[in-house]
């Protein structure tokens, strides 16, 4: 081997070709990539084309993507701050500024002391300065609007939310990108 492949990751896609999650984006370590292939529960998709592994008598190629040979159904959506700021795009629900997530609030639409609860339907991003604005009222009472009526999202909705943000990009392996990402805006 002639790099340090400790770190190396593998993406995960599900039968469809697709990631099986976009966020967080599916990825195991190689190791268990690696011997879920050799078990033949998984298929090897790419391999990373300048790193193998050895043993003492043979020469191993180390996966950079594979698939899941039954297609998996998603689950449902938990309700997690990060998939709150996801739902919503990263953007306030009620300026439609994007931050990232270390200056988004979030909002309960009806407050907690007028028995709003935290739940989906409650719950939305906000900048800081909104948060402020609104204080302890509804949307109307504050004379704001929400952009859209916060909902429940499937895991359908969130994977697309997750494509349309920009990605991280220099986390992410060059081999990966035929899988992610499929139209031309994305040459940069
Ligand atoms: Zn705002």
């Amino acid at each position: 081997m002639n790099q340090p492949i400790g770190n190396l990751r593998t993406l995960v896609l599900n039968a469809d070709m697709q990631p099986l999650s976009w966020a967080p984006l599916s990825v195991w370590n190689w190791q268990d990539a690696f011997v879920a292939v050799h078990q033949d529960r998984v298929i090897q998709v790419k391999t990373y084309d300048d790193v193998t592994v050895r043993s003492a008598t043979s020469e191993f190629e180390i996966p950079a993507v594979i698939a899941l040979k039954n297609y998996r159904k998603r689950r449902n959506v938990a309700f997690t701050r990060y998939h709150v700021f996801l739902r919503d795009e990263f953007r306030c629900q009620y300026c439609g500024v994007r931050l990232p997530a270390k200056d988004l609030t979030f909002d309960h639409v009806v407050p907690r002391s007028k028995g709003g609860r935290s739940e989906w339907t409650n719950i939305v991003a906000s900048c800081s300065a909104d948060n402020l604005r609104k204080a302890n009222r509804t949307p109307a009472q504050a004379n704001m609007r929400l952009m859209r009526e916060p909902f429940r999202p499937t895991g359908y909705q969130l994977d697309a939310s997750a494509r349309r943000l920009p990605f991280p990009v220099g986390e992410l392996h060059q081999t990966w990108m035929d899988f992610l990402y499929w139209d031309s805006e994305l040459d940069g």
